[in-house]
């Protein structure tokens, strides 16, 4: 029978599995598996840093429910993806990576980037493993989509040594696993679905909070079924955001901070109590509210706070459940005092970021440029956020009207996700309008793989929101001292997008910036909006300092 070499497997592998893409940054020992792909009518966007093929492929596998697939050249090019694979585990989100590595013959004699990829990766990872032969290449691309997909999702990686993918085998002696299937979608004990809406019909505070892992598993459709018959107060995580309509009557997002200390029984669906929901603990919750927990991971139920009911299953599935069993425990709150007292919250804190959403102000502050970005916004746009107070302001400004159309730094407050997420969602969703929203400081991560978008023709509209410093916000520096954080002010991002063939815009007034965003919009390239702004600007005062590193230490 005829010789096939690992490289082709792989390719075959690939595309027997699903995938339709690969995010790619080519070089010795993966030239001839990224070549292949195209050949084989792979989707192949390559890219110009591997921590940025990473983040696109992760970014991905979240909006398509599937595994993002990403191929690293060997050494340094593989250890490049680490911090994307860490970004991937802390999410929650499938990612496979594939790395060349240094040939088996001359390990541990000083190879051309040899390095010891796999115990590198294994402590970022669900599932770390090098191939050991040609012909297992098959079963362990299965396995390794398997490990990422299955249950809570996360990060595998496949090394692949030289040899692995160079080498040939008789293709008769090449075992193929049928694909990986879709992944199982536990229901949680029927006995427990019942306790739960026995413990949230004898709530008088009740609160549903929804996270990016309901957003993984699909649950709109029953989370709305659920708040529609009960008329639970809701807010979202920072991802999660479009998962129910922001119209709704039941949203309190905006009186966050009055719904978290008020109420007495919560219902958390994919979404942990980690320091973006301040571990669940007082000052910012009560002392003594009733927990039930939506998680697909048991060992995630009680995490930080004990679970009156932990409910371990899909959320799509386990919320079905609970809409289900309404029919046998009624739970209806109406038009309670509680949702009434949190929508005049809301209503109020609304009311005082106005005069800042509409202020002619000049250096311009974020919510006159997130206002603008609003107005122009159509309802199916995807908003990518990143960077500290860009990305916070605009969870506040600019609303979300569908499910993972929101993508920002995460759990892992991973800074410079923002250029390969765009990426990423223009490649999943070219028929949506795309806008990255970053600071000038968050753009520089991966800013040059812009040039990416031009390449491959993704019409992403960039805007950076330009303060010329890091983090200035909470660092106090006394009045005319030299801040080595500072950047050179008004630098011209723009004129990079120009030079490398997409369209810049450059704005310094309130009243350009609209006029300006029309034009990137309807240009039909990759654009980038440079908004210099006021070095000082900051988001409205807290009463907690939820990002300051006060509040994150102080809990
Ligand atoms: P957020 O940042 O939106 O608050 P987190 O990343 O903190 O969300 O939490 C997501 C949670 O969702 C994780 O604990 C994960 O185990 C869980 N999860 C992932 N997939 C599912 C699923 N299909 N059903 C239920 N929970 C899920």
């Amino acid at each position: 029978m005829a010789e096939i070499s690992g490289a082709q497997l792989v390719i075959d592998s690939l595309k027997r599995e699903g995938v339709d893409t690969v995010y790619v940054l080519p070089g010795d020992p993966v030239g001839d598996i990224v070549n292949g792909c195209a050949k084989a009518g792979l989707r192949v966007i390559s890219m110009r840093h591997e921590q940025a093929l990473g983040m696109a492929a992760q970014a991905h596998s979240y909006m398509t429910r599937s595994v993002g697939v990403c191929i690293a050249a060997s050494g340094v090019g593989q250890t490049n993806t680490l911090t994307a694979i860490a970004n991937a585990y802390s999410n929650c989100w499938p990612l496979l990576v594939i790395g060349g590595s240094a040939e088996l013959r001359r390990r541990n004699m000083g190879d051309f980037q040899e390095l010891p990829q796999v115990e590198y990766t294994a402590p970022l990872s669900k599932w770390a493993y090098a191939a050991e032969s040609i012909q297992r290449i098959p079963t362990l691309i299965n396995i390794a989509m398997k490990q990422a997909i299955t249950g809570r999702p996360g990060p595998a990686y496949l090394d692949l040594p030289a040899e692995m993918i160079s080498g040939t085998v008789d293709e008769s002696e090449v075992p193929i696993p049928a694909p990986a299937p879709e992944p199982p979608r536990p229901l949680a004990e029927p006995g427990k679905v019942r306790k739960a809406l026995e413990v949230l019909s004898e709530a008088k505070h009740p609160l549903l909070i929804v996270g990016k892992g309901a957003a993984w598993s699909w649950a709109e459709e029953e989370l709305l079924q659920f708040v529609d018959r009960t008329q639970i107060p809701f807010l979202t995580s920072p991802m999660g955001m479009g998962m129910l309509p922001p119209d709704h009557p039941s949203n309190v997002s905006a009186a966050r901070t009055q719904a978290l200390q008020g109420a007495d029984a919560i219902l958390l669906v994919g979404a942990r109590l980690n320091w973006i929901f301040h571990f669940g603990q007082p000052p910012r919750f009560a002392p003594d509210y009733k927990l039930i927990q939506v998680d697909i991971e048991p060992s995630e139920i009680g995490t930080n706070v004990p679970a009156t009911v932990g409910l371990a299953g899909d959320a799509k599935m386990v919320m079905a459940q609970l809409v289900e069993a309404l029919d046998e425990v009624p739970v209806s709150y109406g038009e309670s005092p509680w949702l009434t007292g949190l929508t005049e919250k809301a209503a109020q804190n609304g009311a005082t970021i106005e005069p800042m959403l509409n202020s002619d102000v000049s250096p311009i502050g974020y919510y006159r440029i997130l206002k603008e970005i609003r107005d122009v916004l159509p309802k199916d746009a995807i908003v990518v956020a990143d960077g500290a107070s860009t990305m916070d302001i605009s969870r506040q400004v600019i609303p979300n009207w569908f499910p993972r159309q929101r993508l920002d730094a995460g759990v892992a407050g991973c800074v410079g996700v923002g250029v390969p997420f765009s990426i990423a969602a223009k490649v999943v969703h070219p028929d949506k309008p795309v806008v990255c929203l970053q600071g000038d400081w968050a753009f520089g991560f991966n800013g040059m793989d812009i040039e990416t978008a031009v390449r491959f023709k993704l019409p992403i509209v960039w805007v950076v929101f330009q303060n010329a410093n890091i983090d200035k916000w909470v660092r106090t520096y006394v009045d005319g001292e030299e801040d080595p954080n500072d950047f050179k002010p008004s630098m011209r991002f723009d004129k990079m997008m120009e030079a490398f063939g997409g369209h810049g815009e450059y704005v310094d007034k309130p009243e350009e910036i609209r006029p300006a965003l029309e034009r990137a919009f309807s240009s039909g390239k990759a654009s980038l909006v440079n908004v210099i702004m006021d070095p000082g600007a900051s988001r409205r005062p807290q009463q907690f300092a939820w990002l300051a590193r006060e509040g994150r230490m102080g809990y």
